[in-house]
């Protein structure tokens, strides 16, 4: 930190007296909405002097619209969530793969691309939820446990369509291979206690309404819903830890292909894993930060240590169509 002060200093002064500020706004297409991103971007501009435009959408469209402009696109920088969705991007050749000896010490290699094309910002956990009034923490171990039997007609789960599954399922192949890990999601299905959920608030609210006793969500939904009611009865569990670990994703960015400012893109980017964004940028969203230096905020430190699953998250990406194939042949909707 130190060191960078100075940098972005003389970078903010060379870019208010060379009067090209407009040139160097940097455009940002994000599937994160403005709350999440705005303040962080404020903070760059306080800092650098660099402006920061955003456009938020869908990642699908967005990587959609990246692919139409090609070469024209104005956006410098993608940001979304999901290893697999970042994946995604990377296999539609929407990113630019870098080299930056600041993001390489900042980031864990297994939450970053191994070719540099994007990089993780923050962590959430794909964690086991349980009601309290009907469920003991020892009954709980392992995700491959809510397979058995003692589980029957008591497991809640969001709807297979969700990127978030499709990357829990895809580490699920990594782990145990397609077998197995179609075994476990077979069981899972079959201990439903009712249809999939949309979203993950739904499926901890009916946990809390009694419709079932267990299920998985990322963690900082979780978070938003127990800020609302702190007498939410739904409990955190963090499984595998005898094992694997936790099943930990991300929200992250890369630069985009066709950059028009790629150099300060980049930099933006190497800012944003630096502990003075990086406190913001997990914070607002009640997430960890993915630079391991930095300390979570006390609403998210009191769920406990727990130790996370080191796969590399490109497996997401990597075993997607296999996740997505194996959940339909497992009947999760
Ligand atoms: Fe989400």
């Amino acid at each position: 930190m130190q060191l960078r002060q100075p940098l972005f200093a003389t970078l903010a002064l060379l870019a208010i007296s060379s009067g090209a500020q407009a040139a160097d706004d940097l455009v940002v297409y994000t599937s994160r909405i403005d709350e999440l991103i705005k303040p962080v971007f404020d903070a760059y501009t306080a800092k650098t002097g660099v402006k920061v435009k955003f456009i938020t959408d869908k990642e699908a469209p967005l990587m959609a619209r990246l692919k139409a402009e090609g070469a024209n696109t104005p956006a410098d920088l993608l940001i979304t969530v999901d290893a697999g969705n970042l994946w995604q991007a990377e296999q539609m050749d929407l990113l630019k793969p870098l080299q930056s000896t600041v993001i390489d010490a900042n980031i864990p290699p297994q939450y970053r691309a191994s070719n540099g094309s994007w990089t993780g910002l923050s962590l959430r956990a794909r964690t086991i939820f349980y009601s309290p009034e009907r469920v003991t923490p020892q009954e709980l171990s392992t995700y491959e446990a809510l397979a058995d039997k003692n589980w029957e007609g008591r497991l809640c789960l969001r709807t297979s369509k969700k990127v978030y599954n499709q990357s829990l399922t895809a580490t699920l192949i990594e782990t145990h291979g397609a077998v197995k890990a179609e075994e476990i999601v077979k069981g899972w299905v079959n201990n439903l206690a009712t249809d999939v959920f949309a979203d993950d608030t739904a499926m901890l609210q009916a946990i809390d309404a009694g419709q079932c006793d267990v299920g998985m969500a990322n963690t900082y939904y979780f978070g938003r819903l127990h800020q609302q009611n702190p007498n939410l009865k739904v409990k955190l569990f963090w499984p595998n830890q005898a094992d694997r670990g936790v099943h930990v994703n991300l929200s992250g960015a890369g630069v985009t292909k066709y950059a028009p400012h790629a150099a300060e893109a980049q930099k933006l980017l190497e800012w944003m894993t630096t502990a003075e964004a990086q406190n913001l940028f997990a914070d607002i969203n009640q997430e960890f930060p993915a630079n391991p230096a930095i300390k979570p905020s006390a609403e998210v430190a009191a769920w406990g240590p727990f130790k996370a699953d080191s796969i590399p998250l490109e497996v997401a990406g990597k075993r997607q169509v296999e996740a997505l194939k194996l959940m339909d042949r497992a009947g999760w909707n």
